[in-house]
């Protein structure tokens, strides 16, 4: 029986109890499945802090480096407001993000058939609702040189920061973008600012060049100004299938179309490196989008299904297991659909607790399997 190796973060906050929720499904599977699932686990965040004087110690960062894949849960919260800026409890996530050169941010917007009415959009809208976004995360604005507040002479201050794009950086992400659209509905938008911007003329000839030169005939490419795309994504978002942009919009994009599905506690993430050149294996990490909850954190509220569809992003992304995935994807719906609600999706009334979401997602599994 094949194996994989997992290695658990959890964090701080209701990132252990959405963890040890998502821990119950790893060994369903491993125990159903086709796969046995090994998994370890270490400190990062807030609790890594406390227990090293770092964010993240070596010996994590090595177990990531050995790990199959990770999963995370979150980091944070206000006990550590204070801490040195380097060693706050973010500078954990970011220091495996960029140690593990993760540069694509995959994050799917579904909308579950029994949640269609909680949007704030019409429910024919978003109905059926399957979009993925690619998100550029290791360059752009966000890490880009100069970047920096200076004190002019007459006393004013200055602040810059620097959008800045190799071709190598857009020609990766293109390239990802139109290998997930073949395994989705192939269609891809790319969206940038070339009417504005030099860096969105590089990036949409760099993108038009990918697709004409590798061999991505099969595959549909528009283009599309962010702008547009944001007004678009609002008013019909089942008209994309992929979506890939660059690191500031795709922060802005993908909180938009995360939104438009419902509550922060059902969305998942994946962040992907290369292959490796000799195994074919890529660097991963997967990741609720919600933080560390600190207002529901202890209570046993949190809604596990964020960290529960990472862990199936896991098993499509990293492990190949689709059947798998698609699975755990029917089981939540399931589960929705005879009407279990944690309280950040309950429409009032009985709303049930991590535990027993997590239960109702395992009582689906077991009709499945
Ligand atoms: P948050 O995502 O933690 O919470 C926002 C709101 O959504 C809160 O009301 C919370 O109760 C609710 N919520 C979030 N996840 C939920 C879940 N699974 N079930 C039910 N309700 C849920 O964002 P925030 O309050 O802005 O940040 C809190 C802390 O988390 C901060 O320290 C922040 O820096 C950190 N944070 C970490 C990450 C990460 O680990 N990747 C991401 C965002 C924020």
């Amino acid at each position: 029986m094949a194996s994989q190796n997992i290695l658990l973060l959890p964090g701080d906050g209701i990132g252990p109890e959405v963890s040890a929720a998502a821990e119950r499904i790893i060994e369903w599977f491993s125990a159903n499945g086709s796969t046995k699932f090994e998994t370890e686990r270490d400190l990062v965040g807030g609790c890594a802090y406390d227990a090293h004087g770092e964010a993240i110690s070596e010996a994590a960062v090595e177990k990531a480096f050995a790990a199959d894949a990770i999963l995370l849960g979150a980091v944070g919260g206000p006990k550590w407001d204070k801490v040195p800026y380097d060693k706050r409890p973010e500078a954990g996530l970011l220091r495996l993000r960029k140690d593990l050169d993760l540069f694509a941010n995959l994050r799917p917007a579904i909308c579950y058939p029994a949640l269609a009415k909680a949007s704030s959009l019409k429910q024919e809208l978003i109905e059926g609702l399957d979009i993925l976004i690619l998100r550029e995360l290791t360059g752009g604005t966000y890490f880009g040189e100069p970047k920096e507040i200076v004190t002019l002479e007459n006393g004013e201050k200055r602040a810059v920061d620097t959008q800045v794009y190799t071709t190598g950086e857009i020609a990766r992400i293109a390239r990802m973008a139109f290998e997930l659209a073949r395994t989705r509905s192939g269609k891809v938008t790319s969206m940038e600012k070339h009417n504005v911007m030099r860096s969105g003329v590089l990036w949409k000839e760099v993108v038009t060049n990918v697709y004409e030169t590798e061999g991505f005939g099969d595959v549909r490419l528009e283009h599309m100004l962010a702008d547009a795309g944001g007004m678009q994504l609002v008013r019909n978002p089942k008209q994309f299938d992929v979506i890939v942009t660059d690191n500031l919009f795709g922060d802005l994009l993908s909180d938009v179309a995360a939104m438009l599905t419902g509550s922060l506690g059902m969305l998942p993430s994946a962040s992907l490196g290369l292959p490796d050149a000799a195994t074919g294996k890529r660097k991963s990490l997967y990741e609720p989008v919600h933080g560390s909850a600190p207002d529901i954190a202890g209570k046993g509220v949190a809604n596990p299904i964020a960290m529960i569809a990472s862990f199936g992003m896991c098993m499509r992304y990293s492990f190949g297991l689709v059947e798998e995935a698609d699975m755990l994807d029917r089981a939540i719906a399931g589960a929705l659909g005879s009407g279990a609600r944690t309280g950040d999706i309950a429409d009032g009334g009985n709303a049930m607790g991590t535990t027993e979401m997590t239960d109702a997602i395992i009582a689906e599994l077991v009709k499945l399997g």
